[in-house]
């Protein structure tokens, strides 16, 4: 596995907010000015309330996506207390795109490039390499390993109390996880869009939040409770040419990529939640505790020395298992607010994601 790269990202104040940061940024290092404990954390990439979101796409998840592409399984994770910026990181603004739709048009951009390429070469034989839904690409052309056809899908989820609802269908509700030696482990019933491109992907992510409204007095309350994760699945095969002919090898070769923002990590027990609301407290800090855990145990490198990494404590940890142990590529990026009001969560935040180097 490689190691998890953590990049911090800091939010712009608003005007309500002190002007007046306790924090200092320099470098890739962050830490408080004003304690006598000395709070430091150096991250891979710390970027302050000025970066832009395509910045911090470009320090790892491009990569990750690229990586995607040639078959490995990547997740990105947005770790931050409510209010840090988690969402607007992930899935943009008006003004900027998110970390998702930068991601989805690099993902068929690499297809759309090496499309043209092919269609320039298979002129010649003339056969237009175009079958049924599938998407021929050459990813690294030389005369012998040809090219790779590709089917991609997506899906998009949210896990609220413990519980895995279908954002694509609104009446999937309460889905459950299943393992099977064919498929591994997923969630079952889950709808998987085959997607053509960025524009159809972005389009069913926003029917996805628009029906999440639905029934919802406080949509910020229930986004800030619940884990979305947003899936990529890349499905490719070989093709060889022989004699004029095209034909599809058949090991089929899967990659996932997941790109998640998870709930908001502040404690439920400082916000003076009761009833419902403790509940869903309980279960966030759970499944955030256990992302904590298996987070730590695989960058100690428990996995590949036989330990136990426990991913069956939560059904985020499960759904994202195979995402995020064996040769996947992880990132966290953690979301902050520099203000004083805010020092005590961003620096348990940074805490967390000191738990990945
Ligand atoms: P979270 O998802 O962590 O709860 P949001 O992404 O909703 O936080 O961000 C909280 C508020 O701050 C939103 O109004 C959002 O538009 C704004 N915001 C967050 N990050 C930025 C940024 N980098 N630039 C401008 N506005 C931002
Ligand atoms: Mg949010």
């Amino acid at each position: 596995m490689e190691r998890i790269y953590v990049t911090v990202r800091a939010r712009p104040l608003s005007p309500e907010e002190s002007k007046c940061s306790p924090w200092k940024i320099s470098g890739s290092s962050i830490h408080l000015t004003n304690q006598p404990s000395k709070f430091e954390f150096v991250a891979d990439r710390v970027f302050g309330d000025e970066c832009r979101t395509i910045d911090v796409y470009e320090a790892r998840t491009k990569e990750i996506v690229a990586s995607a592409v040639r078959g490995f399984n990547g997740t990105v994770f947005a770790y931050g207390q409510t209010n840090s910026g988690k969402t607007y990181t992930m899935r943009g603004s008006n003004s900027e795109p998110g970390i998702i739709p930068l991601a989805v048009h690099d993902l068929f951009k690499s297809i759309q490039e090496a499309m043209i390429l092919l269609l320039y070469i298979f002129c010649q034989i003339k056969t237009l390499p175009i079958c049924g839904q599938f998407m021929h690409v050459l990813l690294s052309f030389s005369p012998k390993d040809m090219d790779r056809e590709f089917l991609l899908r997506m899906s998009y989820m949210e896990i609220y109390n413990e519980e895995i609802n279908d954002l694509l269908v609104p009446e999937h509700r309460k889905l459950q996880i299943h393992e099977s030696l064919e498929r591994g482990i997923y969630v079952a019933g889950l709808r998987e869009e085959i997607v053509t491109c960025a524009e159809q992907v972005l389009d069913l992510m926003e029917f996805g939040e628009s029906h999440r409204h639905i029934g919802e007095t406080n949509m910020n309350l229930h986004s800030s409770r619940s884990h979305t994760i947003f899936r990529m699945i890349i499905e490719s095969k070989e093709r060889v040419e022989e004699e004029g002919t095209i034909d599809s090898c058949d090991a089929v070769r899967v990659s996932v990529l997941n790109l998640v923002d998870l709930a908001g990590s502040e404690r439920a027990a400082k916000t003076g939640a009761e009833g419902v609301r403790l509940k869903e407290g309980s279960h966030i800090n759970k499944s955030l505790m256990t992302l904590g855990t298996v987070i730590k145990k695989l960058s100690e490198g428990a996995e590949s020395q036989g330990g136990h990494v426990p991913y069956r404590d939560s059904k985020l940890t499960r759904i994202l298992q195979p995402a995020l142990g064996g040769n996947a590529n992880t990132s966290i990026i953690c979301n902050i607010t520099l203000a004083q009001v805010h020092a005590d969560e961003t620096k348990s935040s940074l805490q967390f994601a000191s738990r990945a180097l």
